[in-house]
Parts: structure tokens; sequence; C-alpha cells
């Protein structure tokens, strides 16, 4: 009988959680971690894969997706965002509402290889369509607090928080109506709140309101541990003011222990990027923000995870802070801390395998925009629960590098 089901063989093992950053193999039984040591003998496991020259991390987890596929016109496939792109865990952010979260739960959460976890929607339907009639969708006519809080309360296994939005559309409308609700929802429930900014819908007409008075209406409603979406965001309403400065709303926020995600999406800027860094802003967790529309899943610009942190090195942070910004920060937003991403010894065994590639790369944004990187990063294998999952070549472009064909 062997001690291990697999080993992970000579790799790079970055684990933010742990403070680990070095050459590592890491054993795997009955779907846990079960050892990560300078050298685990191959014989000792069933199966043993070779990784040298490889970055091992714990499983990543993209904290915005949207895989509620078929029930929404924009939901992407749960396992090409996920185990198929390097991400064991995904969670979808704010597609199902209350109502819709029964066909998440079983057509997708359930079904999928990839752990697909949610942040339900403050609207009880959810984000049922991606560009039409988000005046209803979004409305606080269609937000059902006890509902709503009982549905998280009910299912703390797949709902780790709630999603809404605080924008102009919205806030032209109903003024902040919906934001307070869904604090109050969060409250009861125990969960932290995600809200996406910058502009989602256009103002009502003759709104005197101006896209740079929402977030500092907004984020004081906030608690420690929400978390606020798109900071590199051009569109009105966004972290960045019309003139280009942050919110001072924004840092006081982020004093008070408020996070920031990245979230890639539709509206991800190189300058809005560099403008907000510039002024200090620091995200806490890169996703995606994919959504149908949302390459490479469709179309020619590749906002992957992998394709994201890699955008996040050649905006200037290091490869352990963006590890960190993938695993061990989105797994304390969805109070997982030392469960998911984290390559300790018990954890269930959820691990990626990049290949660091040297290069003079372009990385692309939803603008046109261009920027250099010398690094891309490039799944090249999973496990999810202990088993080996082969990434999909047809979604990167380096299909020679993923397992079995290097
Ligand atoms: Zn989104």
């Amino acid at each position: 009988m062997k001690r291990f089901d697999l080993v992970l063989k000579g790799g790079q093992v970055i684990d933010p959680a742990q403070r680990l950053n070095a050459r590592r193999d890491v054993g795997i039984r009955d779907g846990r971690i079960a050892l990560v040591a300078p050298a685990i003998k191959a014989e000792a496991a069933r199966e043993a894969v070779d990784v040298q020259g490889q970055v091992v991390t714990p499983g990543l987890i993209d904290l915005h997706t949207h895989v509620l596929e078929h029930f929404t016109d924009y939901g992407l496939n749960a396992d090409r965002v996920g185990v198929h792109s390097g991400v064991p865990t995904v969670v979808d952010m704010g597609s199902a509402g209350h109502l819709t979260f029964p066909g998440f739960k079983k057509f997708v959460a359930e079904s999928a290889k990839t752990r697909v976890l949610c942040f339900l929607s403050i609207n009880a339907y959810g984000g049922i369509n991606g560009s039409a009639r988000l005046d209803i969708q979004h409305s606080p006519a269609t937000v059902e607090p006890e509902l709503t809080a009982a549905t998280i309360k009910r299912h703390p296994d797949l709902i780790r928080g709630v999603k809404t939005h605080a924008e102009i559309g919205g806030a032209s409308r109903w003024g902040l109506a919906v934001l307070k609700q869904a604090v109050e929802v969060a409250e009861a429930a125990g969960v932290p709140l995600y809200v996406h900014t910058g502009q989602l819908m256009p103002p009502v007409p003759g709104s005197r309101l101006h896209p740079d008075d929402v977030l500092p209406k907004a984020l004081p409603l906030l608690r420690p541990g929400d978390v606020i979406a798109h900071p590199f965001s051009m569109m009105p309403g966004g972290i960045l003011r019309s003139d280009g400065k942050v919110h001072p709303a924004v840092k006081d926020a982020v004093r008070a222990g408020v996070r920031i995600d990245v979230a890639h999406g539709l509206h991800f800027s190189f300058t809005a990027a560099r403008r907000a860094l510039d002024q200090g802003v620091r995200p806490f967790i890169v996703s995606t923000d994919g959504h149908g529309e949302t390459p490479p899943y469709q179309g020619s610009i590749d906002n992957s995870l992998a394709t994201t942190m890699s955008k996040l090195l050649a905006l200037g942070f290091t490869l352990p802070e963006v590890v960190a910004m993938a695993t061990a920060n989105p797994a304390s937003v969805l109070g997982l801390a030392g469960t998911l991403g984290t390559l300790k010894p018990g954890a269930p065994a959820d691990v990626s395998v990049l290949r660091v590639l040297e290069g003079r790369w372009t990385f692309r944004d939803q603008k046109g925009e261009t920027l250099k990187g010398s690094r891309k990063l490039v799944p090249t294998l999973v496990v999810r629960g202990g088993e080996l999952v082969g990434i999909n070549p047809a979604l990167f472009p380096n299909p020679d590098l993923v397992l079995g064909r290097v």
C-alpha cells in the first residue's frame, strides 16, 4: 500500500498562506494535502508527476465569474472557466438570486467538476440578462430580504456572500435603497457583501446626480471584510473620479477594512490601473469577471485568471503577491481561510500548476490598449479534490505546454 495517491515533484511551491516560496514536493492522499516536503520519493506514491521548473500553488480561486450557464445569456461553462483553465474553485458572483438559486445548485454547482460557490444576488431573480431591462432586474421591487437571507442560511456550504451594485444608473433611480437592503441581508446572514462599482446602466433621464457622487455616499455603508469590484474600470462613477483622482472615500473604506477585487470583466483599462496604482490603490483579490462576451471563452482577448494574473505582474506586482490575490486572499473573503487557498496538510487537495513563460508578451485590455510584460502564466494542470485534471489546450495559446504534451 503506497503512502500517497499522488506526488507533484520538484515544483516551486508558492503558498502565501504559509509564507512558503521554495522548491517542494507535494504529497496527496484521500483527496487531501498530506505532506509538503523538500523531497518525497516517487515510489511512495501510486502516481508521481514531475513539475520541475513550474510553479505549484494552492488551487486558484476565481472569486468573480458568471457560470449560470443556459439560465443567463452571459453564463459561461463552469469547468471551462474552472478546472480546464487551471482554476479548481470558481465563485459565481450574483448571477443567481434566491428564486434562481435551485437551478444554480442542481445544474451548475452539483454537476461541475470544479468547486462552484456563489454570492447570491440581492435581487430575487439575480441577473438573468446581461444587458436588457437592467432597471427591472436590479430594482428594489425585486428585493426580498427575508427570503434571500433564509436561502443563504439554508445553504452555507454553497452561498458565501451577497452581491449588489453601487452605480449611477441605480442610484439615480432609487438612491441607495438596494445597497442598504443588501447590507442588511448580509448582516442578517453573517456573510460579506460584494459591490460592483462603475456605471452599469445609464442614469434615468433628467437625473441631477453626478456619477462621482455615488461612492462617497455608498462606501461608508460597507463593513470590514466587504469587497468593492472593478478598481481599474474606466466607467463613470468608479473608484477614479472624473478628474482621474481616487475618491478619498475609497481610501477611507480600505483603511476601515473594505477590500478591492480587480474583477477584470468588460471595462478593465491599463490607463485606469496605472492611475489607481500610482495613487496607492492596492487590490486584495484578482478575479476575471468572465462573461459570455469576454474571451478567451469567445473572441480574441484572453482574460483567463492566469492571464489576468500575468497582467498584474506586468503592472509591477510580484509573483507571490499575485498568487496571494488568487489563493489565500479570496479564501479569506469566502470565510474559508486555512481550508481553501492553502497547501496546509489536511486541506482539500486542490492544486494549480503553472508555467512562467519568460519572453516579450503583449497584453491587451478591453479598450484596445496594450501593455508589455516579461512573464506570462500558463496553467499546465490542476488537482481537484486529489484528482488530476488536464487543462483545455484550446483555451490557451501555448497548447504544447499542457500536461501530457510537453
Ligand atoms: Zn460580474
